[in-house]
């Protein structure tokens, strides 16, 4: 299959097209012909496959050559499915568990055959039904870590680093979409904008606001040119799939090289949406969860920085930071580490402001909000998210710790 020409699959032909990739029959079981193929994908670009035959299941994910929630006027290069393959790579090197595990690459057909996770749910979906996940804050804070410290000079060869920012500079119009969507389109009346009615006066304030663009447009340009590390670059809440008690990262198309606190801002602003959306969806119930919800935040960055701090310590074999300036000096490095920790911290901030402005604004909004029906409900709720959104990237050095932060998210709901 792998030197035919790309063709999207079909539940009905696959197990015809796919009976050769290696591994897969003794996977699945049973003859091809007999598997049970579902199409399963809710995302806004792929196909995602669970096939399943009498010895077990596996997921396909196909990429489309355009973006599956626009359709063919928007077209999108098949070579996305190399980059997350490769992102997988790293990310199941870097941080082992995290990411299902893969079996089959095929760069032609821009398929990636993997480990079916069962009976994870999308993230996002638990947190609108009230549902918790134990250890998700330690979890999601140490893959955040352990991606950012080993995808860096901090431990990596810088031959090895270098060659592997080249790799990732190949990803062109898949950084795009986050460079438009993210950090620009909320900012004017893009075309494919478009936001409740009763946040026009919010949303004008914000457009407005010379000094914010700015700070967006600043925060842009760093995610365009700085390779700190090698970034999952899409880590929502619709990126980790979870159980009560056992969590995995999915979909790192979007990968590329940039600030060590983008995935992790991106995700805080992934909870404190889930946060003001949930009056749309509790009862009785609703303070309990949003205090919930603030303390994965709080433990996410406790993680991130505990796991940080002792890879730091543990497997600081980059060029970056040697112990030559510090340690072999006979003092230690750790207000080194804080410093840098702190940037991290603030790039985080402004991240997380500027992904509560796009959720609600841009193209891709998210479920949270959108999932209350009633939008004299839900304005509201998205105006106080865009609000604070507003107040971190404006103040972004102002916040010392994520207790502020969570702080300042009660003031504002
Ligand atoms: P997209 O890039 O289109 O967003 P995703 O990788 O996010 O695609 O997958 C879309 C959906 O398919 C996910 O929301 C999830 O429901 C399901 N899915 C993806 N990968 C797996 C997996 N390994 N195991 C189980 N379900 C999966
Ligand atoms: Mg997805
Ligand atoms: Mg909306
Ligand atoms: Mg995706």
């Amino acid at each position: 299959a792998s030197q035919a020409s790309y063709e999207a699959l079909e539940p009905a032909t696959l197990g015809a097209r796919l009976r050769d990739v290696p591994g897969l029959a003794e996977r699945v079981g049973g003859a091809p012909e007999t598997w049970q193929v579902r199409e399963v994908g809710d995302g806004n670009l792929n196909l995602v496959f669970i096939i399943e035959g009498p010895a077990g299941q596996v997921v396909v994910k196909q990429a489309l050559p355009y973006v599956r929630l626009v359709g063919d006027s928007w077209p999108l290069p098949l070579y996305r499915a190399f980059y997350e393959f490769h992102a997988l790579d790293r990310q199941a090197r870097r941080d082992p568990g995290a990411v299902p595990e893969i079996f089959h690459f095929d760069e032609a057909q821009a398929l990636i055959v993997m480990e079916y996770l069962s009976p994870h749910r999308i993230l996002r979906h638990k947190l609108i039904a009230g549902e918790r996940v134990e250890g998700l804050a330690a979890r999601i804070g140490a893959f955040c870590a352990r991606t950012a410290f080993r995808g860096s000079e901090l431990s990596m060869a810088s031959a090895e680093k270098k060659a592997d920012v080249a790799l990732f500079a190949g990803n062109v119009e898949i950084p795009a979409i986050t460079e438009d969507l993210v950090f620009t389109d909320p900012y004017y009346a893009a075309e494919k904008n478009h936001h409740t009615p009763g946040l026009d006066a919010v949303v004008a304030r914000l457009r407005e606001h010379v000094a914010l663009k700015a700070r967006v447009q600043r925060m842009l340009m760093r995610f365009a040119s700085n390779t700190e590390t090698l970034l999952h670059g899409d880590l929502h809440s619709g990126s980790i799939m979870a159980t009560a008690d056992a969590v995995r990262v999915i979909d790192p198309e979007f990968a590329q090289y940039g600030p060590m606190g983008f995935d992790i801002g991106m995700l805080t602003a992934n909870y404190l949406m889930s946060y003001f959306s949930q009056p749309g969806h509790r009862g009785a119930d609703l303070d309990s969860y949003q205090e919930w919800l603030l303390e994965v935040i709080e433990g996410t960055f406790a993680a991130f920085e505990t796991e940080f701090a002792r890879l730091w310590d543990t497997e600081r074999t980059g060029m970056l930071y040697p112990r030559c300036l510090f340690e072999a000096q006979g003092h230690g490095s750790a207000p080194a580490r804080a410093a840098l920790l702190r940037e991290v911290w603030q790039d985080a901030l402004t991240v997380c402001g500027i992904e509560m402005h796009r959720r609600v604004l841009s193209l891709a909004h998210n479920a949270d909000f959108e999932s209350i029906a009633d939008p004299a409900l839900r304005a509201p709720l998205e105006a106080r998210n865009l609000m604070m959104g507003r107040e971190l990237i404006l103040g972004a050095e102002t916040i010392p710790d994520a207790v502020a932060l969570c702080a300042m998210a009660r003031r504002y709901n």
